[in-house]
């Protein structure tokens, strides 16, 4: 995503484009690895917390930006190579990845017939060691990763 994409897409949604906004939007442009609101905050200087978090949650709303959960249950910004998808996230090494599978989405939508009620969306990050991690680590996580909740093997 460029500076120029991420002005259209919140200008055509009727949002004014603040100067702190805009600043915002020019740090993470063009970021093509996984951050968090902490490194944007510190990457604009003079712009407060709440306008950094509020124009990311903006443009997560809007579908322009991934928010995923890490393991440890801290959150992680990612710019979108797809359409729908879900994440693959390394607990060794925080790389993320994208994936998708049409398989789940059938099982869900079965879900919302069934029992669950009308379904509005799903979000699904599956924690795993990723190949590169497995080769330097012979199969496991770094070996002193805490083992945290929500992981299990
Ligand atoms: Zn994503
Ligand atoms: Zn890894
Ligand atoms: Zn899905």
């Amino acid at each position: 995503m460029t500076n120029n994409d991420l002005v259209a897409a919140i200008e055509g949604q009727g949002y004014r484009l603040t100067a702190p906004r805009l600043r915002v939007l020019e740090s993470i442009a063009g970021r093509d690895t996984n951050f968090t609101a902490e490194e944007v905050c510190a990457d604009v200087p003079g712009v407060g917390r709440a306008t950094v978090f509020r124009t990311l949650k903006l443009l997560v709303e809007r579908g322009l930006l991934c928010k995923m959960i890490l393991h440890d249950g801290s959150p992680r910004y990612s710019f979108p190579l797809t359409g729908h998808h879900h994440h693959l996230v390394c607990v060794s090494c925080g790389a993320i990845t994208e994936f998708q599978e049409s398989e789940i989405e059938q099982l869900l939508s079965q879900l919302g017939v069934s029992k669950a009620g009308t379904i509005v969306g799903h979000r699904i990050e599956v924690y795993v060691v990723c190949p590169t991690c497995q080769v330097r680590y012979g199969g496991h996580a770094k070996p002193e990763l805490p083992i945290s909740a929500g992981v299990s093997s």
